[in-house]
């Protein structure tokens, strides 16, 4: 071999070494903020309502070790009375029912009855992103203690966790076909079964949750879209129609915000209004509040658009007649969002003990929508700093 061969060899090879050192940098580059994201635990500060804290795979073993096992924290009255479930995450990308469901447990203080909560639905979506939709990593909410950082999540469990996805998923019991995303979707997969798909595994938990406690009222709290009919809403079935309306009309007369009711579809499956309904005796809600961020003509996908819901592209919609929400350059802000989610289900437990005086549920310390609205969210968030670390739950 010629010296100069040996020269343009080992000059390739060098080239090749670079190319792939480059290809390494970039890999981890964009692996360390992924990683960052799902390490990531903020802390929740359990006021003095919350009992006890129990997990998921409580009520459905299957989930026993996995990343789908999440808290359920327990707030058990000084009397018996009606019993309640608030769900949140069931879609981890729309943080109004999160942060709705923060203000109950750091707050609430039960006289009568029992209130589950479940702060982390589908954890495993939650410990997840979607960088290709632009989403960001973390959002922040003011408090009068300094900022505090959630993650920001994704609306599907993680293929990490489940995998591989069918071709159709195939809902149980009903074989309606569905799409094959739907299978780590946690609003698809309702009533689930013991030994299915994860996914399938964490609502089946939750349905023993609701059937062995005799649980009377679930509410699963969600955001939608503007351009999407179904938003700003209370999705109820036959069963829970009336509270459903009289809950809209209450909040309408004294607190001035809309949230019409909407039926739950019957042929529709999987969906928690519609299972939990036929396959067990509590009365399902499903409320949603108006996400800006998730519409798909916005700029750019930023966590200010995401906390305050402005956005000059759904303005133009909207003077246009393309929104299902009122729109003003004031947007939808965060506060606004949790103040309707916290409101609604307050009228709905009041309501409900209104109804049902034997199974009534009560319970004080927590604020409605205006005083959100006034004083943010992040007003009723308690400092980890100062708090009893005996008090203090990772989420
Ligand atoms: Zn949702």
């Amino acid at each position: 071999m010629t010296n100069g061969r040996k020269d343009a060899m080992s000059k390739n090879l060098a080239w090749k070494i670079l190319f792939v050192a480059v290809l390494v940098l970039l890999a981890v580059a964009a692996a360390v903020p992924i990683i960052r994201h799902t390490r990531f635990r903020y802390p929740v500060v359990v006021g003095p309502g919350v009992t006890r804290v129990a997990r998921l795979s409580d009520f459905g073993p299957g989930l026993k070790g996995t990343r789908a096992d999440t808290n359920v924290y327990v707030l058990e009255g000084r009397e018996p009375g009606g019993k309640a479930l608030i769900i949140a995450n069931t879609h981890p990308n729309e943080p109004a029912g999160l942060l709705a469901a923060l203000i109950f447990l750091e707050n609430a203080e039960v006289d009568k009855g029992t209130l589950y909560v479940i702060p982390n639905f589908n954890r495993s979506a939650g410990l997840d992103t979607k960088p290709g939709d632009g989403y960001p990593h973390f959002y922040r909410i003011p408090t009068p203690w300094g900022e505090k950082t959630f993650r920001y999540g994704s609306r599907d469990a993680s293929p990490l966790d489940q995998w591989p996805d069918p071709d159709v998923f195939i809902h149980y019991p009903d074989r309606q076909l569905l799409s094959f995303i739907d299978a780590r979707n946690t609003n698809r997969t309702w009533p689930g079964r013991p030994n299915g798909l994860l996914m399938e595994r964490v609502t089946f938990a939750a349905m023993e949750l609701l059937r062995n406690n005799q649980v009377d009222v679930a509410i699963d709290l969600h955001g939608a879209e503007t351009m999407f009919p179904v938003t700003n809403c209370i999705v109820a079935p036959q069963s829970a129609s009336r509270l459903a309306t009289r809950v809209a009309l209450f909040v309408k007369a004294r607190e001035k915000f809309d949230s019409h009711v909407e039926p739950s579809p019957y042929g529709f499956r999987g969906l928690s209004h519609r299972e939990i309904g036929d396959y067990s005796d509590t009365l399902p809600f499903l409320l949603e509040a108006p996400i800006p961020f998730l519409d798909q003509p916005t700029g750019p996908k930023t966590e200010k658009l995401l906390l305050d819901g402005r956005d000059p592209f759904l303005l133009k919609l909207s003077e246009r007649g393309k929104l299902f929400v009122p729109y003003d350059e004031t947007g939808w802000p965060i506060d606004k969002r949790v103040g309707q989610h916290v409101s609604v289900m307050l009228e709905i437990f009041a309501q409900y003990s209104r109804q049902t005086p034997e199974r009534s549920l009560s319970l004080r310390g927590v604020p409605r929508y205006a005083d959100i609205v006034k004083n943010g969210t992040g007003y009723y968030f308690h400092d980890p700093k100062k708090a009893d670390a005996s008090r203090v739950y990772e989420e």
